[in-house]
């Protein structure tokens, strides 16, 4: 089954109006690979502005993070009804900055990935382990518990894009080998067959994160089961265009 090639930009904390008009400029002026499906998330101050700038229908924007409710007394938070309401049309959610840096479990993930399918986005959810629990072996296990979670709540998975992204590898130049990522991805894929059924985890798209960059993308290429990128670093440099066009 052909899965869509899709390569996400997550801005994290960075960027300012200009910066962004500039990587937005980029994208709609540079020749992109037309089977590549392009993800920006900017900053949330900078959705509305990111979706006004964005000149071509392949690349689409999103959030990096969401609450999971549609309004109320949440102080900080944005709602998945806000980023549909600037056309935002995906949310990033269970990145691991999210998980270590601000305390959100699996559960928390999972219930937020169910409100914002409920609500009408589309969801990258990011899993993947640390150092330590590769070191000791539990890899798949950290993933299975990640994904269990979100299996729990929901059965329909069309929506979901997983982002298989090692804590070890985000922004540390040190990229999992393709051989590795293949390797987990089908692991992840396999145990999403075993609770979602064959088709369903053949239909969904594997990303991988985690230092990927313009120099290393293309070494993922005949990778059966990674589908694309999700790029930090990378996104917010003119090499993001590689990335995005490394299956040519
Ligand atoms: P990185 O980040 O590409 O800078 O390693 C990836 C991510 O955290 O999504």
């Amino acid at each position: 089954m052909a899965r869509k090639f899709l390569v996400g930009g997550n801005f994290k904390l960075n960027g300012s109006k200009e910066s962004i008009k500039e990587i937005v400029e980029r994208l709609n002026t540079a020749s992109l690979d037309p089977n590549t499906e392009v993800v920006i998330a900017p900053p949330a101050t900078y959705l509305d502005y990111t979706v006004s700038l964005v000149k071509t229908p392949q690349v689409e924007v999103s959030a990096q993070n969401a609450y999971l409710k549609g309004s109320g007394a949440y102080t900080g938070e944005i709602s998945v009804e806000q980023i549909k309401d600037v056309k935002a049309t995906w949310v990033l959610l269970g990145h691991s900055e999210r998980r270590t840096l601000f305390g959100e479990t699996d559960e928390f993930v999972a219930e937020k990935v169910k409100f914002a399918l409920d609500s009408g986005l589309k969801v990258m959810l990011a899993i993947g382990e640390t150092l330590e629990q590769r070191q000791a072996g539990i890899t798949d296990a950290v993933n299975e518990r990640q994904l269990t979670a979100v299996l729990n709540l929901v059965q329909d998975w069309s929506n979901i894009v997983v982002a298989y992204e090692p804590v070890w590898a985000i922004g540390t130049g040190l990229a999992a080998t393709p051989e590795d990522a293949q390797e987990t991805h089908a692991n992840i894929r396999k145990f999403l067959a075993s609770k979602l059924g064959q088709e369903a985890a053949d239909a969904t798209r594997i990303l991988y994160g985690g230092s990927a960059n313009g120099k290393n993308a293309p070494t993922f290429k005949d990778k059966a089961d990674v589908d694309g990128f999700l790029v930090g670093g990378a996104s917010l440099k003119p090499e993001f265009v590689d990335i995005i066009n490394s299956r040519q």
